[in-house]
């Protein structure tokens, strides 16, 4: 059962803002965490991006630091008070959209402060005075070491995407922090999953948590048709071709596993004609806002994209999710097929299995989300004649590109220690990419299926494409026993 968010008592100025943004009843990680944030209660919580879990550690809070709340210009009036560590810049930049939303009828201010940008709107923004701040830990660092923040007043402490700040490397960046803190905190801890590790980090942070779960951990939802495929490396940019045009799929995220990689298949997606963008570390802040822009607003139909790139973007729901390289980490493919079949709506998700190690890594995807994982044979239609593309957009060819690299994986900001160059105490040593700090409403808009003016450029090629199935050539569930052979699932 789920209840409205008027039973909570909630303080008149934040009730407004979420009456205003449309919220009534609360998502069962907001049901089951606010009444215990607001009880003063360290939470360990175990809940994915889309799930409403920022109102749930928020609201709560600032509703807590209400009584802090003045109109006075003083910056001493305004310490921080409560600290929000998440590992990536566009996660950063999201949470704080969002708390700035809920506090926009308080006297409490949010800053948020993230690496890749200049120092100098940060400071000035920091050295005004917040209550709420929200940090990736490399650049926080930078201000700690700067003394732009001053954190002996923190009272809250928020770490979101826990798991994946461990993943990129961020513990001994977060022991840091954690060190400059008051002993005497609230502590929220969340999380994807509960991994030995993030056990640990909870047992060392977390004083007596009480531990939320809203869904069971790496459960994949049962309105995402899940397919797996054995395809040669060389023989995938074609594979996934033939399954969006027989699938009529307008818009999809493919996922690979390196920098290198995602940046190769989506130039080379984008010379077969394909609107594409790619989604990896190695753009500049605005290049990413930008790529996921118009992937928003529907001038992209693919966005090939590495996990830390993708993870936790305020994209709801796409019609389907490539994984044109099975992930490193089986969590990763539960996150990456998330994107797909949200809210009950139907999804599609299709692995690319092509040898090699993959058979390991479907053997663990198949252990995680333990459901049996048929391989099928990828068969593909008769070769199409191929032209030459001179209009850019209607004709397929093949592209003799060799299988994508997979050495490097992608971070968003690295931990200070695998930063390449030292940085001075004030004001950052790198070159800045971008002169200021984004504020690109786009973060904040729901993903909708955009109007088209045109159809999808795969559709324009298709003729009778099966309602159901990939192929009338393809024999559903066929397993392929070679690929299993060296490690079967235990
Ligand atoms: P989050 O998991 O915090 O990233 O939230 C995912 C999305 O759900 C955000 O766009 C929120 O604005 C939205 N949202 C949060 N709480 C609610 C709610 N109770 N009802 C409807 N939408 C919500």
């Amino acid at each position: 059962m789920t209840s409205s968010f008027s039973n909570l008592s909630l303080a008149e100025p934040l009730a407004r803002a979420v009456a205003e943004m449309g919220y009534e009843t609360m998502t069962p990680i907001q049901e089951q965490a606010i009444p215990v944030v607001l009880s003063g209660q360290d939470v360990m919580g175990a809940a994915q991006t889309g799930t409403g879990k920022t109102a749930a550690f928020s609201l709560p809070l600032l509703q807590r630091m209400l009584k802090h709340e003045n109109s006075s210009t003083s910056p001493a009036r305004h310490p921080v008070r409560a600290l929000v560590l998440l590992p990536t810049r566009e996660l950063a930049d999201q949470v704080a959209q969002q708390v700035k939303l809920y506090a926009k009828y308080t006297d409490l201010r949010c800053a948020v402060v993230f690496g890749g940008m200049d120092m100098k709107p940060q400071t000035l923004e920091l050295k005004k005075g917040v209550e709420v701040l929200v940090a990736t830990p490399g650049r926080l660092l930078d201000h700690i070491e700067a003394k732009n923040a001053v954190l002996n007043q923190v009272e809250y402490v928020v770490l979101d995407e826990a798991d994946r700040m461990l993943d990129i490397g961020f513990l001994p960046d977060l022991q840091r922090i954690l060190s400059h803190l008051p002993k005497q905190r609230t502590t929220l801890l969340f999380s994807a999953t509960f991994s030995p590790e993030i056990k640990r980090l909870s047992a060392s942070y977390l004083q007596n948590p009480v531990t939320i779960e809203v869904a069971r951990p790496n459960e994949t939802a049962s309105t995402v048709e899940q397919r797996f495929f054995s395809v040669s490396d060389d023989d995938k940019r074609r594979a996934l071709k033939q399954i969006i045009q027989q699938r009529g799929i307008t818009q999809a995220f493919v996922f690979v596993n390196s920098k290198l990689g995602c940046a190769r298949l989506a130039r080379s997606l984008e010379r077969e004609g394909l609107r594409t963008t790619a989604l990896h570390g190695d753009k500049s802040q605005d290049e990413r806002l930008k790529a996921l822009d118009a992937f928003k607003k529907g001038e992209v139909d693919l966005l090939v994209c590495t996990d830390v790139a993708a993870r936790g973007l305020d994209i709801k729901d796409v019609p389907a999710v490539f994984n044109f390289d099975i992930p490193f980490n089986a969590e990763d493919y539960v996150h990456r097929i998330g994107r797909t079949g949200r809210a009950g709506a139907s999804g599609l998700a299709v692995s690319f299995a092509s040898g090699g190690n993959d058979a390991r890594l479907v053997a663990d995807i198949e252990k995680l989300i333990k459901k049996p994982i048929e391989l099928e044979a990828m068969e593909f239609e008769e070769d199409r004649p191929r032209g030459r593309i001179n209009d850019g957009r209607r004709h397929w060819r093949e592209e003799g590109e060799a299988g994508d690299g997979r050495d490097v994986l992608d971070t968003l900001e690295a931990p200070r220690e695998q930063r390449p160059e030292p940085r001075t105490a004030r004001g950052g040593g790198r070159p800045h990419r971008a002169p200021s700090a984004p504020r690109d409403p786009f973060f904040e808009q729901p993903y909708e299926t955009p109007e088209r003016e045109a159809a999808p450029t795969w559709e324009t090629t298709v003729k009778g494409a099966p309602a159901r199935g990939i192929s009338a050539n393809i024999k559903p569930k066929r397993k392929v026993a070679a690929l299993f052979k060296s490690s079967e699932p235990t």
